[in-house]
């Protein structure tokens, strides 16, 4: 009894500082994300900065990063665009933003653009890749001491250990989602985009997934409640400006596989 009794208080005592010690701060989040774009600009066919989809995804992040007075610091954004078939965007902790040109060729508004990118700028900023890794590290810290593992855990020594399917992976929760999207139709409409443009690209993305294209149903989950939110938002907030035609090129079939 005396020993359960020690393994109780033990777990308590650490989950309750755990808060402050597992959650990554804002300068290891830039430095994870560098490295884990590093890695995945490697594995990828990476679209040149000269390319009309690189230069154009660039104009809709600044247009909504001018919006913050200061840039939206500390973050060091990148963007970049991968020739891929799959219908998907992420965000690195940090900064790294990811677009896959078989998204972009199913957009046909710059709206709908500023509301995937807006989304994945909250994320960034709002730290929720920090959050999650810290809640999934207070779950496996309280399991830890509950198997008298004994080895106390160390902050620094798990950051250099953090793997890169952790970084890619860690899906966010649904409360993150929601302010992803609320915070982000906040952005969009700031710097002057029509917050219909988010609806249509989330069904969109919403018909993907039910196609077999799980990527970002998998990290961005959604409990159908999401696109009726920004709906309901879109009604009551009156008149937007006109939705901006965007036809991006499709794929280049001069460009050989494995490339
Ligand atoms: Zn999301």
């Amino acid at each position: 009894m005396r020993h359960l009794a020690l393994v109780l208080s033990l777990s308590v005592g650490l989950s309750a500082s755990a808060d402050a010690d597992f959650k990554p701060s804002q300068r290891q989040q830039v430095e994870l994300g560098k490295r884990a774009a590093a890695d995945f600009r490697k594995h990828e066919k990476i679209l040149p900065k000269t390319d009309i989809r690189v230069t154009t995804l660039k104009r809709v992040a600044r247009r909504l990063l001018d919006t913050f007075s200061d840039g939206d610091k500390p973050w060091e954004y990148s963007f970049d665009v991968v020739e891929s078939k799959e219908v998907n965007a992420f965000a690195l902790p940090g900064g790294p933003v990811f677009f896959y040109t078989g998204l972009l060729e199913k957009m046909k508004s710059e709206d709908e653009l500023a509301a995937v990118l807006a989304h994945e700028l909250v994320h960034v900023r709002k730290e929720h890749w920090a959050y999650a890794y810290r809640d999934s590290m207070n779950r496996s810290l309280v399991l830890n001491i509950l198997l008298m593992v004994g080895k106390a855990n160390d902050n620094a020594a798990n950051l250099a250990g953090i793997a890169n399917e952790l970084i890619f992976e860690l899906p966010f929760s649904r409360k993150h989602e929601i302010e992803a999207d609320n915070l982000g139709f906040d952005m969009m409409t700031a710097a002057g985009y029509n917050p219909s443009g988010m609806v249509k690209v989330f069904q969109t993305l919403k018909a993907e997934a039910k196609g077999g294209g799980p990527e970002w149903a998998s990290t961005h989950p959604d409990d159908g409640r999401r696109i009726k939110n920004i709906e309901a938002r879109v009604a009551k907030g009156g008149k937007y400006p006109a939705l901006i035609p965007m036809e991006l090129p499709k794929a280049d079939p001069k460009t050989k596989k494995g490339d």
